[in-house]
């Protein structure tokens, strides 16, 4: 499995992560297969995991006491820093796990109201993106064929012209603008006064794509 490691030997049948795929997350992808001292918690016909009906929440990892199911690549971290999930609008309450400045982990935050400390895929173990080497930091702006990084002025200045010339030649009905599920409300209200007040209604946003 990409994200969880499984562990048999340390697995002290419980039940817990049964339970908590089935009643929590509703997925039921997991559960007690074979009988006597050859019973093991398993998928659906004993396939792997990532070939069953698994969603690799990630919330059974959370819950199995015993270390028999792990975040696979998980290190220890040094300090946390509670923030909100940037993958989709539900906003899910969160802790990053941070170790020598790099991320290493996400655990849900049970005090929010949102998740109340349950997460998706995305959420837990999608924050690679945050230290990866090919993570866009600047605005890019392509110049014969090839990508130059340069300062969000120029950027902004380069849309602002373009924007005023598409205007000009088409009028202002032929701009539009698509935001992102991934900002915030707030930010999102922005947007779409940015737009109208160019004179266009033609907003919309990446989750319907
Ligand atoms: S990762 Fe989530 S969906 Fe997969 S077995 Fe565990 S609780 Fe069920
Ligand atoms: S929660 Fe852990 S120890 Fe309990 S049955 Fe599942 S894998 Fe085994
Ligand atoms: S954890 Fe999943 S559901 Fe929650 S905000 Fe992130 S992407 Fe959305």
């Amino acid at each position: 499995h990409s994200f969880i490691l499984r562990d048999h030997n340390k697995c002290v049948l419980c039940g817990i992560c049964v339970r908590t795929c089935d009643e929590i997350q509703g997925v039921g992808a997991v559960n007690f297969t074979f009988r006597g001292y050859a019973t093991r918690i398993s998928a659906f016909e004993n396939k792997l995991l990532q070939e069953s009906a698994c969603l690799s929440c990630g919330e059974c990892v959370v819950r199995c006491p015993v270390g028999a199911l792990l975040p696979k690549n998980g290190a220890e971290p040094t300090y946390e820093v509670k923030t909100v999930c940037t993958y989709c609008g539900c906003g899910c309450g969160i802790y990053l796990g941070v170790r020598g400045g790099i991320i290493v982990g996400v655990r849900g935050d049970s005090s929010s109201p949102v998740n109340q400390g349950n997460l998706c895929v995305k959420g837990r173990f999608g924050y690679q993106f945050i230290n990866h080497p090919e993570r866009l930091t600047t605005p890019l702006i392509k110049r014969n064929g090839r990508f130059e990084e340069v300062s969000w002025e120029e950027a902004l200045d380069l849309v602002a012209s373009k924007f005023q010339e598409a205007q000009e030649k088409y009028g202002s009905e032929a701009l539009g603008g698509l935001s992102s599920a991934r900002a915030t409300n707030e930010e999102n209200y922005l947007f779409q006064k940015l737009l109208r007040s160019l004179g266009t209604n033609s907003i919309d946003h990446c989750a319907r794509l």
